[in-house]
């Protein structure tokens, strides 16, 4: 029997009628199939995660003690920049109604901002220039003015951000 004459999944062979265009035997295979591949996408994920994570502590460090050094008494939290041509998105992206989203270590956050202590790494979409900015450590957490001047910051690598209201494909290559 030809290998393409059976079900990618369950490897019974195909009906007859199902064989030129299908490559399971029926819905149950199918959804088997898209929850494996779902399964590998994530797994993939965690993988890259974690090799970002290694590659970078020592990245982290060093920005955890500029962060430290120029963060003023009140702050809490910090927050990225990101000039999308026509203005600063803030990371973390948080969407409207949006409760908690993951940080870099996997773990869930309330807060739209990184935290300071303990030290939360940046999660970004796109290895570029940042500006850095403080949040009050105090709810509701309101930005803080910088003191001496604008702080930009380059994010030497790039994690999946879910959604965002522009493209990142549209933002120049000379801003990042
Ligand atoms: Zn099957």
């Amino acid at each position: 029997m030809r290998e393409d004459l059976c079900c990618t999944v369950c490897r019974k062979p195909l009906a007859a009628a199902r064989r030129l265009s299908a490559k399971y035997c029926g819905k149950k295979c199918k959804a088997r199939a898209l929850a494996n591949r779902r399964r590998a996408e994530n797994l993939r994920q965690k993988i890259d995660l974690d090799r970002i994570i290694r590659a970078h502590e020592h990245w982290f460090a060093i920005f955890r003690r500029e962060l430290l050094l120029s963060a003023p008494p009140e702050a809490g939290g910090y927050q990225l920049g990101l000039w999308t041509g026509e203005k600063l998105h803030w990371f973390p992206s948080m969407r409207k109604n949006q409760k908690y989203r993951h940080t870099l270590y996997g773990q869930r956050s309330r807060y739209g901002f990184f935290t300071l202590s303990p030290f939360e790494p940046p999660s970004v979409p796109l290895e570029a220039e940042y500006q850095v900015r403080f949040v009050q450590k105090i709810p509701p957490h309101f930005e803080l003015p910088a003191i001496v001047k604008t702080w930009r910051k380059r994010v030497p690598y790039a994690i999946p951000c879910g959604p965002l209201p522009f493209r990142l494909r549209s933002i120049a290559r000379d801003l990042r």
